[in-house]
């Protein structure tokens, strides 16, 4: 059976490969199609589908959009959208404005301890990038300030930490109106990924729903055997379409392959493009 990846990152945001080896990847790799997504930035779409046109690969155009339920933030994937319609590309730039908001925040935080950081320097690191915190991990530890990037991620930046600084959230229901009015489906990323189990886990999947989702991120890198087998029987509960990918990020994530996620523990069986499609309706 073939196999795809709908949920995958390139240097537009914060991957290590260009959309074109993104697509290349996915190529030789065999996958029978891949999903380019993002964070909230459809920038590398036009590299990605030309290159897919290219080589042969199908590629489908995504967004992975921040959103807000139960005071956290939760992603939510949009597949199979327009790239150029009005309501994805006025969503991408809200989101982008919060992240930039955000950055300069944090960084002005990391300069005022005596960090020489500017957005400017970050930026340069990362050509074309819509930047967030691992650009500004990446950053500091390039540079000596801390041991690691990851150190910086889990030891600065979080909730409660000396470099944490919110950012503004898009409304669950404005962030699946957007991918819907780009004739997308909106998918519940990795729904485990919050803490929430049991009725916490059925309140979001509910909201997801009830705000406009209409999928469920079944099969990821990150899922044991029974969490995915809980997920799909969830899906198919509540009626909800159901997705999957690795959330890959290249060398960032060095442990998460294209295609097959940790220890080739991932299968994406591209049946579930067909329930996708019929979803968007
Ligand atoms: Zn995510
Ligand atoms: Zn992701």
């Amino acid at each position: 059976m073939e196999r795809v990846d709908l949920h995958v990152h390139t240097t537009a945001s914060d991957g290590t490969l260009t959309p074109r080896q993104t697509v290349a990847l996915a190529g030789e790799l065999g996958l029978a199609a891949v999903a380019v997504t993002d964070h909230d930035t459809l920038a590398g779409l036009p590299e990605a589908m030309a290159a897919g046109a290219e080589l042969g690969v199908r590629v489908i155009p995504g967004i992975e959009l921040a959103a807000e339920h139960a005071g956290r933030e939760v992603h939510i994937l949009g597949l199979l959208l327009d790239p150029k319609a009005p309501s994805i590309l006025e969503a991408a730039a809200w989101a982008a404005r919060g992240r930039d908001e955000r950055n300069r925040r944090v960084i002005e935080a990391l300069a005022a301890d005596g960090i020489p950081i500017t957005a400017e320097a970050v930026q340069a690191e990362n050509p074309g990038a819509v930047l967030g915190r691992p650009h500004i991990a990446a950053w500091l530890a390039g540079h000596g300030y801390v041991a690691s990037a990851k150190e910086a991620m889990d030891h600065w930046f979080r909730s409660g930490q000396r470099y944490y600084r919110p950012r503004p959230w898009m409304a669950l229901d404005r962030a699946a109106a957007a991918i819907r009015g780009a004739g997308g489906v909106a998918v519940m990323a990795h729904p485990l990924q919050y803490g929430w189990r049991g009725q916490a886990l059925e309140d979001y999947l509910r909201a997801g729903m009830a705000a406009g989702c209409r999928a469920l991120e079944a099969y990821y890198s990150e899922h044991s055997p029974q969490d995915q087998a809980m997920l799909l029987a969830a899906a198919d509960r509540l009626g909800l379409a159901v997705s999957g990918g690795s959330d890959f990020h290249g060398a960032r994530k060095p442990r998460i392959r294209m295609g097959t996620g940790v220890d080739g523990g991932l299968f994406v069986p591209a049946a579930v493009l067909e329930g996708l499609e019929k979803a968007k309706f």
